[in-house]
């Protein structure tokens, strides 16, 4: 989840760097099928063919994606995912469509029930409300728990559902309560959202309050590598990040989080450095698709729009319903532009000429930011258009399946292993 409100339909132009003007590309195929048919024929046969094999890929290895908010949609408004449903990114024919086979669904706590109590029993509903997508619909979803049972159930027909957390503050300073979430499935954590809380900072946040992690945090780490839970490096501050990576004793995720590279200055995403130590450790980043994760114009755009709100909001004193409604009118009124599923691809390129192929991987963030989606991407049912542009960039068959599934699941191996570990030393 990043954002809190669904955007109006998005109409912008699109916003591609590096490529050519539309006319320009228009004129010159004009003169290419002029000058030699033949060719363009067998450039049209080479590109079919990828998006062939873009689909047959998709549906041969198995594809993890390691964010999907559709929890907190179906919270705004109940519907049946078990069918295809007239809006959102995820349902059973869109994820069959596009080869999804283990989605990890979010347990989202909004920050703003830090330190009321109810944040734990928040959690506990939705993980109900996700258990209850596998008891009604048992022919399509099934909960998955382990690296075993996604392998398991891979080739079975349905979707594997397996949950992370978004936000540790349901927590509630108690690592009682950590156990109780990895006892009910919860496979990872991502430890702050928004704002800074009782573990540690968020990227969001410019009031740094712990400058890093605090000391409750220190232990929740320890304590999710006994248990074997993934510790998810979206959202929290640099800080944090780089705490972390010196005490954990397993490899981390960045869950749903896309390249600094090309948006400076945005904390949200990864520096480079930051990739390296991850994949240093054995880590591994997984690509947020939304546009204001992949363009720093889009990112502007929002920042200003956002800015020019909020100032409305303060002189008017808007609040409540009021609020709200004019927040939904704005966004209407002052569409994102649009980015391209080949901008997404070209963060994945990024990771690979930093790392290596071993370290990046999908994390969607598919029904957590409004319709701020790339062109190609729109989705659960597009990710052979991911695949097939990753092709064209000369990626191996073996380096697709890596990037969809086997990246991640050697993490979330490790991260089992040393929980085994270090259960046996006690
Ligand atoms: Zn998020």
């Amino acid at each position: 989840m990043d954002i809190y409100h669904r955007s109006s339909t998005i109409s912008g132009a699109m916003n591609r760097n590096k490529r050519l003007p539309l006319r320009a590309v228009t004129i010159l195929l004009t003169i290419l099928v002029a000058a030699c048919p033949a060719q363009t024929k067998k450039i049209g046969d080479i590109e079919l063919n990828l998006k062939k094999k873009a689909e047959e890929l998709a549906q041969k290895y198995m594809i993890i994606d390691t964010h999907l908010d559709v929890p907190y949609r179906l919270k705004q408004k109940m519907e049946d995912i078990s069918e295809r449903t007239a809006e959102g990114d995820f349902d059973y024919p869109r994820a069959k469509k596009g080869g999804l086979n283990v989605a990890f669904v979010a347990v989202y706590v909004p920050a703003e029930y830090e330190g009321t109590g109810n944040a734990k029993k928040f959690a506990d509903e939705t993980i109900g409300m996700v258990e209850g997508f596998a008891r009604t619909w048992p022919d399509k979803f099934v909960m998955a728990r382990s690296v075993a049972d996604v392998k398991k159930q891979f080739g079975w027909g349905g979707i594997s559902l397996a949950m992370g957390i978004e936000n540790g503050t349901c927590i509630e300073g108690s690592l009682a309560n950590l156990k109780h979430f990895h006892d009910r499935g919860v496979r990872y954590i991502t430890l702050a959202h928004s704002k800074a809380n009782h573990i540690c900072d968020s990227s969001f946040d410019p009031e740094h309050k712990w400058n890093g992690l605090s000391p409750f945090g220190v232990k929740v780490v320890a304590e999710m590598n006994r248990l074997g839970m993934i510790i998810d490096a979206s959202h929290i501050s640099d800080d944090t990040f780089y705490q972390i990576v010196e005490l954990s004793k397993a490899p981390i995720v960045a869950t749903h989080s896309s390249c600094r590279h090309f948006i400076p200055g945005f904390e949200r995403n990864m520096s480079d450095e930051m990739i390296k130590l991850l994949a240093e450790k054995g880590g591994v980043i997984q690509i947020n698709f939304g546009a204001m994760f992949i363009s720093s114009q889009v990112r502007q755009q929002w920042a200003d729009l956002e800015k020019k709100m909020d100032e409305y909001i303060e002189t008017h004193n808007l609040e409540g319903q009021e609020k709200d409604d004019y927040t939904e009118q704005f966004k209407r009124e002052h569409p994102l532009q649009r980015v391209h599923v080949s901008d997404v691809a070209s963060h994945i390129e990024h990771v690979i000429e930093l790392v290596g192929i071993d370290y990046v991987g999908l994390g969607s963030d598919f029904d957590g930011v409004g319709d701020n989606l790339p062109v190609g991407l729109e989705d659960a049912s597009c990710y052979p258009n991911l695949i097939y542009e990753l092709l064209k960039k000369g990626l191996t068959e073996e380096d697709i399946k890596k990037i969809c599934s086997e990246n991640l699941l050697r993490v979330w191996s490790q991260v089992e292993k040393i929980a085994h570990e270090l259960q046996s030393s006690q």
